[in-house]
């Protein structure tokens, strides 16, 4: 049996709660790195959080003093200072892995050595109109430009339509480290949460996202109309990229179905991940539990990813009013089999990620006409 361990996590937002409640339930401590009341540190009562920002090398050298094993709960960290602290504690997933995981340019650098088919994409150095204009004639229009770092919820990403919308893309994307992508025509986005273990690379079933304003809205497990042999070969793709980079823990993988069943990476993400928040209810293990596990070296039964009941996810994102996240709850409440998780962030923004809801059912079309009442209402408070 293990002896009290303390797994120190770099980020204290919802997915920072969602690993809390599952260390909770194997009797290890997490210690959060994050501002004081953040939504993990609410539900987990101890001395051994620390105050401050993973931003920080001071703040994170002292998580890592207090730990056995530090994690991250989020992709913008500071990998210097995690380098520093990594001759000391074991970081989970290696630092290489999350500095080259949260620059999307260098990850696809890397990702294209292991023949991972991504969309085409270009570098910009300059940010000038002329190189973006030269780069729009070789990739074409529509095309993706998008920030290398710091992106999430689409935010660093910008459609040029046209040569006429340069100006406006660059302004949009100013002073960040740009490049552009082809546009990927897919018939739907899919995802696979993969589990990374000392010395096995798992995965869950693959997964149907739907994003709205480029933010992930609902995610179907399994994914709806996709054949026994697309799921696996998604699977297989996420498993192979996740293959390419060092350390143990859970990877999101987002990926494009293109009309002609071919599979192309769009990102991946070297955590826990929205994608994969059904496994809590559709799993016997959840994302979280098996991120606890792979980075603490104890046993993930394989046949305990698999899933239990066709699961939907439904993202409550803050609407026009603080108090819409409330209303949706308020609606999810008598909705059957759903799963309520509210994440204790305060006040709603427009577009902050409050809580989700999750139902399953024994087939994916009762799981849909239960859900549907909900996204009706989440609908008409979009902000
Ligand atoms: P996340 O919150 O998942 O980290 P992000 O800000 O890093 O998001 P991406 O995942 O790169 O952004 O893109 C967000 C969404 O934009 C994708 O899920 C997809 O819907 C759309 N998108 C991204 N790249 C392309 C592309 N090359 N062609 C068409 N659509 C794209
Ligand atoms: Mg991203
Ligand atoms: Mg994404």
């Amino acid at each position: 049996m293990w002896n009290s361990p303390k797994v120190g996590i770099l980020g204290g937002g919802q997915l920072g709660r969602m690993l809390v409640e599952s260390a909770n339930r194997l009797n290890i401590q997490a210690n959060i790195l994050d501002v004081d009341n953040s939504p993990a540190k609410q539900i987990s009562s101890h001395d051994g959080h620390v105050t401050g920002s993973f931003k920080e090398p001071e703040a994170v050298r002292k998580l890592a003093d207090s730990c056995d094993v530090i994690t991250a709960e989020i992709e913008h960290v500071d990998t210097y200072a995690l380098e520093e602290v990594a001759s000391k504690v074991r970081v989970e997933p290696s630092w290489q892995a999350i500095r080259t995981i949260q620059n999307k340019f260098d990850q696809k650098e890397h990702l294209r050595k292991y023949d991972i088919p991504m969309a085409d994409h270009r570098e910009l150095s300059s940010n000038a109109p002329e190189e973006l204009a030269k780069i729009g004639e070789q990739l074409g229009y529509p095309m993706m430009l998008k920030s290398k770092t710091m992106a999430y919820d689409g935010r660093g990403n910008f459609r040029v339509n046209s040569k006429e919308d340069i100006p406006e893309a660059l302004e949009a994307l100013k002073d960040r480290p740009l490049y552009a992508e082809k546009w990927a025509y897919f018939k739907m986005e899919l995802a696979v949460m993969v589990i990374k273990t000392k010395d096995d690379v798992l995965s869950y079933p693959t997964v149907e996202t739907v994003q709205e304003d480029s933010i992930c809205k609902l995610v179907y497990a399994p994914a709806r109309n996709v054949s026994d042999a697309i799921n696996q070969k998604a699977q297989a793709l996420a498993r192979k990229a996740v293959s390419a980079f060092k350390g143990k823990g859970a990877f999101g993988v987002e990926m494009f179905l293109l009309e002609d069943n071919s599979l192309m990476l769009c990102e991946l993400a070297s955590r826990i991940h929205n994608s994969g928040h059904w496994t809590i209810e559709g799993c016997a293990l959840s994302q979280f539990d098996s991120h606890i596990r792979a980075i603490m070296d104890l046993p993930i039964p394989p046949k305990s990813l698999e899933l239990r009941q066709p699961s939907i996810m439904l993202n409550i994102i803050g609407g026009a009013t603080p108090d819409s996240h409330l209303k949706a709850t308020e609606a999810a409440l008598s909705i059957p089999n759903a799963s309520i998780h509210l994440y204790s962030k305060g006040d709603a923004k427009p577009g902050r990620k409050m809580g989700h809801v999750t139902v399953t059912a024994a087939t994916m079309h009762e799981a849909e006409t239960m859900i549907q009442p909900l996204i009706n209402v989440v609908d008409d408070m979009r902000a």
